[in-house]
């Protein structure tokens, strides 16, 4: 066992409902839907954040997710809409230090959904958007 429940898991130490796995990711289902048929997706090898693990890794997470979204939507499981969701730290919603990506089976009524801050309807005037767009385009490399 080891401090990490999912890695306790890729080493088939905790029980798990696996989906899928290669030799990169592994996805089984999450043990508290969000609704049934709620997965996770996650990097065989460690990664706490993003940040920690490559963009190959991530670009096969995405794949993975979109393969098991597919299915999840001709599984007769009710799916009107799917959510693929990544919190990248705890003010983000992650609860678990272990990079994973939600695939989330979404329909009408169902409860769930982002819950927007008291600013979101107001539009930033186009001087604040560039300025902040400058901030991070500088950032990249
Ligand atoms: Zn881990």
């Amino acid at each position: 066992m080891t401090d990490c429940i999912f890695c306790d898991i890729i080493a088939g130490q905790t029980p798990a409902t696996v989906i899928y796995e290669d030799e990169v990711a592994i996805a089984f289902m999450d043990i508290q839907p969000i609704n049934p048929g709620h997965l996770l997706v996650i990097p065989k090898v460690h990664a706490t954040y993003l940040a920690d693990m490559d963009e190959a890794t991530g670009a096969h997470l995405f794949a993975v997710a979109m393969r098991l979204a597919a299915a999840v939507r001709r599984s007769g499981l009710r799916c009107e809409g799917i959510d693929l969701f990544l919190a990248d730290g705890a003010e983000a919603g992650q609860e678990i230090f272990h990079v994973h990506l939600h695939v989330i089976p979404r329909f009408q009524g169902d409860g769930f959904g982002f819950r927007f801050g008291p600013n979101y309807r107001i539009r930033p005037p186009r001087a604040d958007l560039d300025q902040a767009g400058a901030r991070i385009r500088a950032e990249l490399n």
